[in-house]
């Protein structure tokens, strides 16, 4: 086998697929910074609500932390407002479409922690405060007790 003419064939082939990936690149880097972005905001959103109940049941406060993730949610629908800026009205359209498909992620993603947490042990290892080593509920963004982001 000719060495050098394969790996100039293959050079080739990359150079190609190199310049096929950047024709994607700007509008496929902002519609996937969105996708992330969009399933950021309904992670947040969701444990911002967990974080409210569990305050209320507990008949508790905690204003500050309830602010950070308000902050964070405020934070991340600005910055999708500014990708989405970015782009083409139907390009935004596109995204939308494929973001209906990720809100039904993040529960996919909450179930595998739960099995994930099968052996004891780790399992409290892994829902700990790396600040302040506080036990922390699986999926949250931010320590209950220190208010660490997580
Ligand atoms: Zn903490």
């Amino acid at each position: 086998m000719d060495f050098n003419k394969l790996k100039e064939k293959g050079l080739e082939y990359v150079e190609k697929g190199r310049l096929a990936a950047a024709d994607l690149t700007e509008k496929g880097r902002i519609q996937t910074r969105i996708l992330t972005d969009q399933a950021k905001l309904i992670r947040a959103q969701r444990q911002l609500g967990v974080l409210v109940y569990s305050l209320a049941k507990g008949n508790e406060e905690n204003q500050p932390l309830v602010d950070k993730y308000i902050d964070m949610i405020g934070a991340i629908e600005q910055e999708i407002a500014q990708l989405k800026a970015k782009l083409t009205p139907a390009e935004v359209q596109e995204v939308e479409r494929a973001v209906a498909d990720v809100e039904i992620d993040p529960a996919d993603v909450m179930d595998q922690t739960e099995d994930e947490a099968e052996p004891m042990e780790t399992a409290g290892a892994d829902h700990c405060c790396p600040q302040c080593g506080a036990p922390v509920e699986p999926g949250s963004l931010f320590c209950n007790k220190c208010g660490a982001q997580l």
